[in-house]
């Protein structure tokens, strides 16, 4: 069995590969901790003891779950430096592309939501990054949480939809409580539909910790893709919906193991998704606290079994419902088809 906490060796078949990471979080106090630490000399946190403590003291699933995110909250303040929130945001652009990543989306909740010109500063990170790798493209994806008070949500939404209508956004995922039992899927579709009447693609969160909400998920106006799924290959009955749905599942191996949505790498149902026809996609979701990278995500799937075209199919599967425009996604295929034709 793969410990997820295992150094695992990518092999240079692997490594050269090109990547895309459609699920990805901002992390920002994680990130933020990591950066503090580099510039002031001191290890940043130990966040491969506080995931084997989570899975030791906590039962799998929601109560694991609620556990992420908040551990940093005391640090925050220095996110107001704009050179920081560059650096974190840097940080996740350049593990990526050091792993072969050529699309990296990140999601982004109350930093994006409260500081309105953090577009300009995401900018300025892409830019530094595409110095060094000029293919590398980078996507934002605004992440609505519908437990927001409805003034804050009334103020976004406009928000995300001139963005939209401005080219800076091109999707959305919108997160509905409750998350592990079947919720009211009223107000997100009603979000959901004027998100995706102003062209944005949306993606959700859903069946991480329970099969519930899968079937209401399917039912969101635009919907392409689906961040996790997991459960629901579990039950042949939803995972035959999903193929027939024709969406792409973002597939976080290494965060489903440690959260308990799945029991271990091996009987992670990313091999069912496959079988039915699903088109998957390899993705890190939270790689601070998980102690993981996009190119330890690909290396894994490979020693579960996926073959190196397999793996380039992850790829493409990623970059053809990306959240990107026409010109972007164009040049991405470009690159991902030349490496095709080199390799075979
Ligand atoms: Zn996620």
């Amino acid at each position: 069995m793969i410990d997820p906490f295992a150094q695992i060796v990518i092999p240079p078949e692997v490594a050269q590969l090109p990547k895309a990471d459609i699920h990805i979080h901002a992390e920002r106090s994680p990130r933020l901790d990591r950066i503090l630490a580099k510039r002031d000399s001191r290890e940043p946190y130990d966040w491969v003891a506080w995931a084997k403590n989570l899975m030791q003291d906590y039962p799998a699933g929601a109560e694991r779950l609620e556990r992420i995110s908040p551990v940093f909250e005391h640090i925050l303040d220095a996110d107001q430096d704009p050179e920081n929130f560059i650096a974190r945001n840097l940080d996740i652009l350049e593990e990526a592309t050091k792993d072969g990543a050529i699309l990296t989306e990140v999601r982004y909740g109350r930093d994006l939501a409260d500081v309105p010109n953090c577009l300009d500063l995401l900018q300025e990170a892409e830019r530094r990054v595409q110095n060094n790798y000029p293919d590398f493209r980078m996507g934002v994806i605004p992440f609505i949480f519908l437990s927001w008070d409805k003034t804050k949500l009334d103020r976004i939404i406009p928000m995300y939809i001139d963005w939209a209508q401005a080219g800076l956004i091109y999707g959305a995922d919108v997160f509905t409580i409750p998350y592990a039992e079947e919720a009211d899927w009223t107000e997100a579709y009603h979000i959901a539909d004027k998100l995706a009447s102003a062209g944005l693609g949306i993606t959700v969160h859903v069946a991480e910790v329970s099969p519930a909400n899968l079937e209401s998920a399917l039912k969101t106006p635009g919907l392409t893709r689906l961040g996790h799924a997991t459960h629901a290959g579990y039950h042949p009955h939803l995972t035959e919906k999903i193929a027939k749905s024709g969406v792409t599942i973002e597939c976080s191996l290494s965060c489903n193991v440690i959260l308990g949505a799945s029991q271990s790498y091996e009987t992670h149902p990313i091999r069912t998704f496959v079988s039915a026809g699903i088109p998957v996609a390899l993705c890190t979701d939270d790689p601070v606290q998980m102690s993981t990278t996009i190119g330890r995500e690909y290396a894994i799937v490979h020693q579960l079994g996926f073959s190196i075209p397999e793996l380039l199919d992850c790829t493409k599967n990623a970059i053809q419902v990306a959240f990107i425009d026409d010109k972007q996604r164009r040049h991405l295929l470009k690159i991902h088809n030349d490496y095709v034709a080199n390799f075979t």
